[in-house]
């Protein structure tokens, strides 16, 4: 055939969607027609080229067409396999949430009683479905939760530091991920930060010298993601609650991750807790719900209620308000944690930092003997993985990977190859091997990562 011929035969795009394959697909009609005339162009295309001497049969066609079609509706926000250690991963979405969270989360996408009081038939309060629980969890005397942690420490120093000044460590002014710079937040906030201590020594006669008429809160942040080492002092809640109480200011912290679990258990060291900074009086607290807590993003605030009370009056807590399915999923996180050995059991975050190197070292086994039983060959090796999320940043956590041989593949074509698929495997290329943490993958998933292996090393 010559090419006119080939040009003529090819077949119309109606013809094409009345294909019985083609028909009673999920995927959008105007999606799918979009499919067909995009590779109906490309054959046209290579026949003007003249690479073509026949056509394609009918059934390669359609089934070009169908892959073309899934490729174009995938989202590009879906689920990926995390291999790389790094439990809380901020750009693979930082906390994986329960299932209880997840499930809870699903339940309230139609209608709820977001905002429904069903004892009085009335308009409720979105805020009471999580305050009770992260009351009880924390002993805080009043809870809310808002977007993030950073719009926790906007909302709390535009409330309370507006016009005036905060005073804080030069020890703990911390950026987080490249925009959070407490520096720059106090100018959001109308309120002049007032630095007091060095970078690494800071006195409780630091804070009283600078306490003045326009003082309006003393702020302490933990330093989540560095450490100063060598000579260092700072000045404890205990004695900057002490300060506060004599000088009638409120005393705020922003501590990051806020654990409800003291994470010594897991041998993770100087992480503080929520609870600890209750006992010590601190008047306002904020941490982020997707970090240690291991719940959905969110910030949340908790303290004194005078001081809450006024921050769910705040104009700025409409716009940072968080949405039915964050609230349901932080509600059931924190149901979790009414009894610590099920949140342990239950959060993923908490999980995946308590296996032990046993526990670990069994898992990658496993792992490796699925591989090995598909003939990829694969060993058990010694790795370090992390925390993430910007905590406890001096600290690895000793776990065990396998370490798929690449066969006749690069690393990088074996790391790219596990990447780009409709269900990603994110692992990392370390010191000439392509490593698969055990920490992070959960067994369900062995048998896609297998399969994906096999696939790319096929
Ligand atoms: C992570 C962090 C934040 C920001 O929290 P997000 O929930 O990411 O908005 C603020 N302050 C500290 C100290 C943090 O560690």
């Amino acid at each position: 055939m010559d090419n006119r011929e080939l040009l003529r035969n090819i077949p119309k795009v109606d013809e094409l969607l009345r294909e019985e394959v083609l028909t009673g697909l999920d995927i959008p009609a105007a999606l799918l027609r979009e499919a067909v005339r995009g590779e109906l162009d490309s054959l046209r295309a290579r026949v003007l080229a003249g690479e073509l001497d026949s056509l394609p049969e009918r059934e390669a066609l359609c089934g070009d067409i169908l892959r073309r079609a899934r490729r174009e509706a995938l989202s590009p926000l879906r689920p990926v396999i995390n291999g790389t250690g790094v439990v809380l991963h901020t750009n693979l979405g930082r906390a994986c949430l329960s299932r209880r969270a997840a499930a809870g989360a699903a339940a309230v996408g139609g209608y709820s009683t977001l905002e429904y009081d069903l004892d009085r038939g009335a308009r409720g309060s979105r805020h009471s479905h999580v305050e009770q629980l992260l009351c009880q969890v924390t002993g805080a005397e009043a809870a809310m939760a808002v977007n993030n942690n950073a719009a926790a420490v906007l909302l709390i120093l535009s409330e309370l530091g507006r016009g005036g000044e905060v005073i804080t460590s030069r020890g703990e002014l911390v950026e987080i991920g490249g925009s959070f710079r407490i520096p720059d937040i106090m100018v959001q906030c109308g309120c002049t930060l007032k630095e007091v201590g060095t970078t690494n020594k800071t006195h409780p006669r630091d804070y009283e010298r600078a306490i003045g008429p326009d003082t309006r809160a003393l702020l302490k942040v933990h330093t989540s993601n560095f450490k100063i080492m060598g000579f260092t002092e700072s000045v404890s809640l205990e004695d900057m609650v002490e300060l506060g109480k004599q000088y009638d200011l409120p005393v705020v912290q922003d501590l990051g991750s806020g654990s409800l679990v003291d994470l010594e258990r897991f041998g993770i060291h100087d992480e503080p807790t929520v609870q600890h900074s209750v006992r010590a009086g601190v008047d306002v607290i904020s941490f982020s719900g997707d970090k240690l807590l291991g719940g959905p993003q969110a910030g949340i605030i908790i303290g004194k209620k005078k001081y809450i009370d006024r921050f769910k009056a705040h104009p700025l807590a409409r716009a940072m308000r968080v949405d039915k399915m964050t609230l349901a999923a932080l509600r059931e996180t924190l149901f979790s944690y009414t009894d610590l050995e099920l949140a342990v059991e239950e959060i993923p975050t908490l999980r995946m930092l308590s296996l032990s190197d046993e526990d670990l070292r069994g898992r990658a086994s496993l792992l490796r003997d699925q591989m090995e039983e598909r003939g990829i060959s694969a060993q058990v090796v010694r790795t370090e993985g992390q925390v993430g999320g910007g905590s406890v940043p001096t600290q690895l956590l000793p776990s065990w990977a396998v370490a798929v041989e690449p066969g006749r593949l690069s690393l990088e074509a074996l790391e790219e190859g596990l990447r780009r698929r409709e269900l990603p495997v994110i692992g990392r290329i370390f010191r000439e091997q392509y490593l698969l943490d055990a920490r992070t993958i959960d067994e369900r998933d062995y048998p896609a990562v297998v399969q994906a292996v096999a696939e790319v090393l096929g």
